[in-house]
């Protein structure tokens, strides 16, 4: 499959994301951190992959649009944008995957990315939305509204925790999640006939 991973923010002084007070851990550098991880994962099982964002700080890729137009006129097949999530409570933790809103191609690949998150890392909190029967939270995020391909937009833990912001600043922790998005891509890719 033709999968675009889409590190989240353009990084640095033009848009960190979510910054940890205490360490000042940047979201936009996690999350570059953890693509290129799930980049060579995907890359070894046969997928062809293109990220969104290649620097520590690249200003096109403020424009969202600049994103989603690379995934649709590559004729991606995936959309995966990672993320750090913050909250004002230090204490809110845990991970949640985002869809946009309505029944898409994209709730089938979250739900795959969720449960695979959830069965390498049971200690840690899911936050799922089970009210439309699949654990996806929806929004009318602009790269999962506007990227053809069935997207997902995973909030891998919080930055403003400083208990998960160890984790998110972790090189094997980051290795390791990015192999459960790696294997829940997998199993979405099985669901769909195998199709690389
Ligand atoms: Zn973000």
């Amino acid at each position: 499959m033709k999968i675009v991973i889409d590190p989240g923010h353009a990084g640095r002084n033009v848009d960190p994301g979510a910054v940890n007070p205490g360490t000042g851990l940047q979201e936009a550098d996690v999350a570059l951190a953890v693509s290129r991880f799930l980049e060579a994962e995907l890359t070894r099982a046969g997928h062809e992959v293109k990220l969104t964002r290649m620097e520590w700080e690249q200003p096109e890729t403020d424009d969202l649009a600049y994103r989603t137009l690379l995934a649709n006129d590559w004729g991606a097949d995936l959309f995966v944008s990672l993320h750090c999530n913050s909250a004002a409570s230090p204490s809110a933790k845990g991970y949640e995957v985002w869809t946009s809103p309505g029944d898409t191609e994209g709730d089938i690949l979250a739900t795959c990315i969720y449960a695979q998150i959830a069965m390498d890392f049971p200690d840690r909190a899911g936050r799922a939305d089970y009210s439309d029967g699949d654990p996806d939270k929806e929004s009318r995020f602009y790269v999962l509204v506007h990227t053809e391909a069935p997207a997902c937009l995973v909030e891998m833990a919080f930055i403003s925790n400083d208990e998960e912001a160890a984790l998110l600043a972790d090189a094997r922790w980051q290795s390791r999640q990015a192999g459960a998005i790696a294997r829940g891509i997998a199993e979405y890719a099985n669901l769909k006939g195998g199709k690389q």
